[in-house]
């Protein structure tokens, strides 16, 4: 079967095991699915969109509950959709970040961080992690008082990770929020690999502003995001429109400048609705996914040489291991290579690591049923067997 000329049909999550870090969170629901199917023509939410003309406003389908609902999901006072986090950071820079400002990130900022920060002229500072690969207050606090004495003011904006894309450790934002406050920099919250997945709660955290991946992380179709904030940043942040045509006169009624009036359309938002009532409900299973992660992790760093790089019991399961000790090893002598691990996996049906990696890599369990998780245990030890790695027993 295929979709076309030349566009085969994908059937990754049919046919295999999937352990991509950035594909777990965001596999479809099957309402999702039907949500795709029957809303996939172009501007299919429009049909009963009605003054004041915004798709926020939609009432029929329920996108106006849908906000609602997503704003009190984050403990935050308001929500708008987006299409990809990247344009929740793009949002939020645009706003409060002027030529020249400062800027904090971090050492785990992702670069669609540091690229809207750029797109607005603010130059970036990042705020280094510790040995431990957390983000501490305490550097934060450093790394404020630095910036600002070189820079001859405070930075416009502070952006942190709740969970960063490359240990998948989660750090202290509650504290690092704390502390920018106590300078009077507002708090851009990055929850792409959190919100969906774990409970967040924005009012908790001290978050100005909250970010969310719906691809990534809450069963969406791409590209889907949600973007929050406090009433105390809503009017800026969601500011209307004041232009005027010169010669028509025209105005444009409540269109959000920074949204261009309308986001998600069509199947982005209708996918993002229908797959909500499932993401609130496993957001409280979190748990299990961190507990079946665990098992793999536990399994994997028994094999001699092997070593979890991300903090250890998990707290997320997006997870980087370093098997230069073992693996890599074994890829010497293999005749495939560095591509024997994922040749294995896949024979295995598993799949999700970065082909030809054998030091180190990631893999992010989300989502996965306690049978394939023992699997998938399972089949990393017969692998390391299978190529005489000792194996630790216990
Ligand atoms: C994936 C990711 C993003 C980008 O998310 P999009 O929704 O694709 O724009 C941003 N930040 C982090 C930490 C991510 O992991």
């Amino acid at each position: 079967m295929n979709c076309g000329e030349g566009i085969d049909t994908r059937l990754i999550e049919e046919l295999f095991i999937n352990l991509d870090p950035i594909q777990a969170g965001g596999r479809l629901s099957a309402d999702a699915m039907k949500a795709v199917l029957a809303y996939g023509d172009g501007y299919s939410v429009c049909d009963n969109c009605e003054k004041p003309f915004r798709l926020d406003c939609i009432k029929k389908p329920p996108l106006a509950r849908f906000h609602d609902e997503l704003a009190k999901f984050l403990n935050m006072d308001i929500a708008r959709l987006v299409p990809g986090a990247r344009r929740g950071f793009q949002a939020v820079a645009d706003t409060v970040v002027g030529k020249g400002d400062p800027v904090l990130l971090t050492a785990f900022s992702h670069y669609t961080e540091f690229l809207s920060v750029e797109q607005a002229g603010g130059v970036p500072h990042e705020v280094p992690a510790n040995d431990a690969n957390i983000i501490t207050a305490d550097a934060v606090a450093s790394r404020i008082e630095e910036v600002t004495r070189s820079a001859g003011k405070t930075p416009a904006l502070l952006y942190v990770e709740e969970v960063d894309y490359q240990y998948g450790n989660l750090h202290p934002v509650q504290d690092i929020a704390r502390v920018a406050h106590q300078y009077d920099i507002p708090v851009l919250c990055n929850g792409a690999y959190t919100i969906g997945i774990m409970p967040v709660d924005g009012k908790d955290i001290g978050a100005d502003f909250l970010v969310g991946s719906g691809h990534k992380s809450m069963a969406a179709p791409a590209p889907s995001g949600v973007l929050a904030t406090t009433s105390e940043w809503a009017d800026t942040l969601f500011r209307t429109t004041q232009v005027k045509g010169d010669i028509t006169g025209r105005t444009f009624g409540v269109k959000e400048v920074e949204m261009m009036g309308c986001t998600l359309m069509g199947v982005t938002s209708m996918g993002m609705m229908a797959s909500f009532p499932h993401v609130r409900e496993r957001v409280k299973q979190y748990d299990q996914h961190l507990s079946r992660c665990n098992r793999i992790v536990d399994a994997l760093c028994s094999i001699e040489g092997t070593q979890v790089m991300s903090e250890y019991p998990r707290k997320h399961p997006l997870t980087r291991m370093n098997t230069t000790g073992s693996f890599d090893k074994a890829a010497k002598t293999n005749k495939k290579k560095g591509f024997f691990l994922i040749s294995a996996l896949r024979e295995r049906g598993i799949t999700g690591i970065i082909a030809g990696s054998t030091k180190v890599w990631k893999f992010n369990p989300y989502g996965i049923t306690e049978e394939q998780a023992r699997y998938v245990a399972d089949m990393f030890l017969e692998i390391a067997r299978e190529e005489g790695l000792p194996v630790k027993s216990g």
